[in-house]
């Protein structure tokens, strides 16, 4: 990093002093084209697991931010570590985690946008079985960027994860199949939740995302548009993107039928325009 601060200064300095030939370059807008920027492997000393950088743009004086896409492989993360003006991090795919020492491990998915206030130990990564990919953007104070600290240990990693609004209060308020059916047919409420979400779905064999996947398909084909709508729901949460999930619908016409299709067409597209 003091490499390119360094580098960064000294092209200033030569920019400055050749001000009076070049100045009309002096505000032209760059372009970083993309692929001009060569990834590299994170080094192994900061993180765990396989995690590339592409870099997207270094400090430009006098602004003091820069930026780049990191992503990790299942199971991948930082090392603790802290920012001395803070991050943001904008998750462009996959299922991830973030925590702050002494905090609850706390998910992350794509769409999400996380702020890291200064000085605040903390570290990111991938789900264990998903992969995930952010833009990390931080500010430079003093050519420094980020205090690096001890690694995360794989219980440190393991570590429960904080359950978001929708399952907050799991244990105080009715589960979802006990909400919908649970009075009707008490049974089949509690073999939807304890078997199927409560043991199936989390089972590690398959990611969530695997799983979501199989089953969007399997729905698609049994064309079951009212459990599709709630599936492709949990599907974007669990990392499919739209994209992925139109791609499947398509793929699909060709293995179970033009009007499955288009019924599953047509609950995505109401479930999407929800956002
Ligand atoms: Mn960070």
């Amino acid at each position: 990093m003091r490499i390119v601060v360094a580098i960064a200064i000294s092209l200033c300095m030569l920019a400055s002093s050749a001000q009076s030939q070049t100045s009309k370059d002096q505000g032209a807008i760059q372009i970083m084209r993309s692929g001009s920027q060569p990834s590299r492997q994170a080094p192994a000393e900061n993180f765990t697991g396989s995690v590339r950088v592409d870099p997207l743009f270094q400090v430009n004086a006098p602004s003091r931010a820069s930026g780049s896409l990191v992503t990790f492989e299942p199971g991948a993360r930082t090392a603790w570590h802290a920012h001395p003006l803070g991050q943001i991090l904008i998750v462009t795919a996959g299922v991830g985690r973030v925590q702050r020492w002494g905090d609850p491990v706390e998910e992350i998915r794509q769409g999400d946008v996380v702020w890291i206030p200064p000085g605040q130990k903390h570290w990111h990564g991938a789900a264990p079985s998903s992969s995930m990919a952010h833009i990390a953007i931080l500010e430079q104070l003093d050519g420094k960027v980020v205090d690096w600290m001890e690694k995360v240990s794989d219980a440190q990693y393991s570590a429960p994860v904080h359950a978001d609004d929708s399952n907050a209060n799991a244990g105080a308020k009715p589960r979802p199949s006990q909400g919908a059916i649970g009075d009707f047919a008490p049974k089949l409420a509690e073999l939807t939740d304890d078997v199927l979400y409560g043991d199936i779905w989390e089972r590690p064999q398959l990611s969530k995302r695997d799983r979501s996947l199989v089953t969007v398909a399997a729905l698609i084909a049994l064309n079951r548009p009212e459990q599709l709508r709630s599936h492709l729901i949990m599907a974007r949460k669990n990392g499919v993107t739209q994209q992925e999930l139109v791609e499947t619908i398509t793929h699909l016409a060709f293995y179970c039928g033009w009007p499955n299709a288009v019924n599953a067409i047509g609950v995505a597209k109401e479930v999407f325009g929800e956002k």
